[in-house]
Order: structure tokens, then C-alpha cells, then sequence
């Protein structure tokens, strides 16, 4: 409660003049992707004639000449790829289908799955956030294919972020397909927004935890942060 006051006496206060310091830090004001009620009356199609006029005239400000055969099809080209691939999971029709299978097995330790390839995009500069992710769920009486673990992680990633809520939403997820509540969720990532402008830094990385259920217990966390830290040989 206090931080959410705290953010939006920050984002009250802000001056749309001014470098926006609140988001230039990451800050995140809700677990939501903050979506509109309107976001999806346009068809993709529309949406990447639209993205595609305003990426021209983008490119145009910036003095680039248009009519070169190299520059010519940026604007289609980057339209399509925000719709179609990088901001592919803003759209729910998106989500990944997860069946959930009993658990016939009846396997009851700790599934890990480690390394899952995490390309997403940073919300408040549009540039790519890239690392991994490593999810770890203590079957119940469910479980799900394990490729669906790294489709949940790709579809929360596709879209404008700040890496804490992608955590969140991811361990929300693995929940609602599980019906548990023993999940983890650890992202390791690299903003490109933090390497190749603003500070520079291109030594740092950002690592986020979401632990739930069992995984709130010492020895469940200790086992999971082995698991991920021993390297294959
Ligand atoms: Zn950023």
C-alpha cells in the first residue's frame, strides 16, 4: 500500500517535460500490463498500417531519407514485428492454450525447468530485455507439458515490460494452469536500456524472485537455486 502511494504521488508529481525519473528507474505501477478497454477493436492488419505511417514519419523527423531501397521497408518491416512477434503476447487471443493432464505418475518433487530463452522489451524505452528464466512448480494433482512452462514465459514476455511484473504475472500464471500455489520463478536479464544508453553499464544484471506455497520454506528455496546454478557439463 505504502509503495503504491508513494508511486503515484511520484507519478502526480511528474512534469511530462521532464525525463520521467520514476520510469527511467523501472519503476512499475501495476501487476496489470496497463492495457485500455479499446485495445484490441483494431485488427492486426489495421494496427500494422498505422504503426508503419507513424514509424515513417518517425524515421522522416529524424532526417532519413525514405525513398533509399535500405530504409524503405523499416516502417512495414518494424509494424509487423511489433504486432506479430515482439509485442505478440499484449494480445489475450495470444495466450498459450495449457491443458492440464493429472497427475498419473504421481511425481511430487520439485519440477524444475531452467534456462528458458527470455527476449522481452522494456516498457519505458522500448529497447530488449534479454535473459533467462528458470520455473520450478511442485506437482498436485496436475501437471502440464513441459513446453507450456516456456510458452507461458514467452507470451508474458512478448509485450512492453518492467521485469517485476513479468515475474509476477509469470508466477501467476503457473498457478492458475497448475492449480498450486508451489511455485517459483527466477529471471536473470540484461536491459539493453541500462548496457547501451543512460549509465552504460553493460556489466549488470537484473535478477527477480517470485517464491509461493512450499517454495516459501528454506530447504524448497535452497534446492531450487542449486538446481539452477549447476552447470551442465
Ligand atoms: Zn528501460
Amino acid at each position: 500500500m505504502k509503495l503504491n502511494e508513494t508511486l503515484l504521488n511520484i507519478m502526480d508529481n511528474q512534469d511530462p517535460e521532464n525525463d520521467n525519473e520514476a520510469m527511467d528507474d523501472h519503476l512499475m505501477s501495476s501487476l496489470e500490463t496497463p492495457l485500455r478497454p479499446d485495445a484490441f477493436d483494431l485488427s492486426d492488419q489495421e494496427k500494422i498500417n498505422i504503426i508503419a505511417d507513424h514509424f515513417k514519419e518517425i524515421m522522416h523527423t529524424l532526417g532519413l531519407d525514405l525513398t533509399d531501397d535500405s530504409l524503405k521497408g523499416t516502417p512495414r518491416r518494424v509494424a509487423k514485428m511489433y504486432v506479430k512477434e515482439i509485442f505478440h503476447g499484449l494480445n489475450p487471443e495470444n495466450k498459450p492454450d495449457i491443458r492440464r493432464f493429472e497427475n498419473k505418475y504421481k511425481y511430487n518433487r520439485m519440477l524444475v525447468e531452467r534456462d528458458i530463452t527470455l527476449y522481452s522489451s522494456c516498457e519505458h524505452h522500448f529497447v530488449p530485455i534479454i535473459g533467462k528464466a528458470h520455473v520450478a512448480y511442485i506437482p498436485g494433482e496436475h501437471v502440464i507439458g513441459l513446453s507450456k512452462l516456456n510458452r507461458i514465459v514467452q507470451y508474458y514476455a512478448r509485450r512492453p515490460q518492467v521485469q517485476e511484473r513479468m515475474t509476477m504475472q509469470i508466477a501467476n500464471e503457473l498457478k492458475q494452469a497448475l492449480q498450486t500455489e508451489d511455485v517459483a520463478v527466477l529471471i536473470e536479464a540484461d536491459h539493453l536500456c541500462v548496457m547501451s544508453r543512460g549509465v552504460n553499464d553493460v556489466t549488470s544484471s537484473t535478477i527477480t524472485a517470485e517464491y509461493s506455497g512450499l517454495f516459501l520454506e528454506d530447504n524448497y528455496r535452497t534446492e531450487f537455486l542449486s538446481h539452477i546454478r549447476r552447470r551442465q557439463v
